[in-house]
């Protein structure tokens, strides 16, 4: 039953022109390495970065580690409303994240609310140490249909050895403050995601910590690789399956496309279009949302990067790093 409701809940946000709008991008991605021709086309999964300040220290995050070499700031509750007005017509999914925590932001709910009220797939990733009884229950009131929650670790002993200043045991209540919430206001939403970074340290607990976020109401876990800068030794785990890498070098090589890239952009806390989620420094800009979100995603700027993925032999220095190119993502 419950399967059936959510299935009907997802065709509700469609609409004609979305439908349209994803066959035709997905046509012009199989289609641009046969007839070298690029077109930047609307995309259809939006990620908004309502903070780039985070309350952890994350020893292979730019922001943890106090690299960011751009603003620290919340996003204008404004800049959220304009994006998301223009993007929603040909709009599918809507990320509420980026770099840093977004439950800091001072109008989180307000803004979380925006993509459910316009139809759009809403996620939300956070390390859920600012989650307690009240906010997890607005959090629920909000619409949105997915949480990520990071958790690292069962005990504070190998979750901090990633999240430094995080408490294991507040994220692991959570889930369970979530669960209860949504069965108290009878929502279907959100699906309540745990995320694990697979790493040396908690390799060896992965059963234990599905086992736990299950028994407390999560409804499915992921394991992912880790994305890593430094020190890749102390982090690789010994299990293949969730290494991107060997010693310090990818173990791939790009593949030359892209459906990430052309189906979806991310908007920084300061308003600026960059291309993907790899972008941390904002490096590479289409423009500002200011100045307009849907001349500049479908401008030449974005179609030059987009040639540089689909085109050129090494695609993007951007993509050197990315599960997306290497296809080594694992869940
Ligand atoms: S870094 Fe490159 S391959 Fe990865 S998502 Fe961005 S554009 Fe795609």
């Amino acid at each position: 039953m419950g399967f059936y409701l959510k299935y009907f809940s997802l065709i509700k946000l469609l609409t004609l022109q979305r439908i349209i709008h994803f066959i035709r991008l997905h046509l012009l991605h199989v289609t641009i390495r046969l007839t070298r021709k690029v077109r930047s086309i609307v995309p259809y999964n939006l990620s908004i970065e309502l903070s780039s300040i985070c309350n952890l220290k994350c020893p292979q995050c730019p922001v943890g580690l106090g690299q960011i070499n751009r603003s620290q700031k919340f996003m204008e509750p404004s800049t959220a409303h304009t994006v998301v007005d223009q993007f929603a017509p040909r709009g599918m999914v809507l990320n509420l994240y980026f770099q840093g925590e977004s439950l800091l932001h001072p109008n989180f709910f307000e803004i979380a609310s925006i993509g459910p009220k316009k139809k759009l797939y809403t996620i939300l990733s956070t390390n859920a140490t600012l989650i307690n009884a009240e906010n997890a229950k607005k959090l629920i009131e909000t619409g949105i249909h997915r949480i990520i929650i990071s958790a690292d670790g069962i005990d504070q002993e190998a979750y901090e050895k990633y999240r430094i200043g995080g408490v294991a045991e507040n994220v692991w209540k959570s889930i369970e403050l979530l669960a209860t919430a949504k069965k108290e206001q009878r929502k279907i939403w959100p699906e309540i995601i745990v995320q694990t970074l697979v790493n040396k340290h908690n390799e060896n607990t992965l059963d234990e910590i599905k086992k736990h976020a299950l028994r407390l109401g999560a409804n499915k876990v992921n394991f992912k690789t880790m994305q890593i800068y430094q020190n890749h030794e102390a982090w690789l785990p010994s299990n293949k399956k969730f290494r991107r890498y060997e010693s310090e070098n990818l173990i791939k090589e790009p593949k030359n496309k892209c459906l990430r890239a052309l189906s979806g952009v991310v908007v920084s806390s300061d308003g600026e279009i960059l291309p993907c989620c790899h972008d941390k420094q904002a490096e590479n800009s289409f423009g500002k949302v200011a100045d307009g979100f849907v001349s500049n995603v479908q401008g030449e700027k974005r179609k030059e990067f987009l040639k540089t993925i689909y085109l050129s032999e090494q695609m993007h220095p951007i993509c050197k790093n990315c599960p997306e190119a290497m296809k080594v993502y694992k869940k």
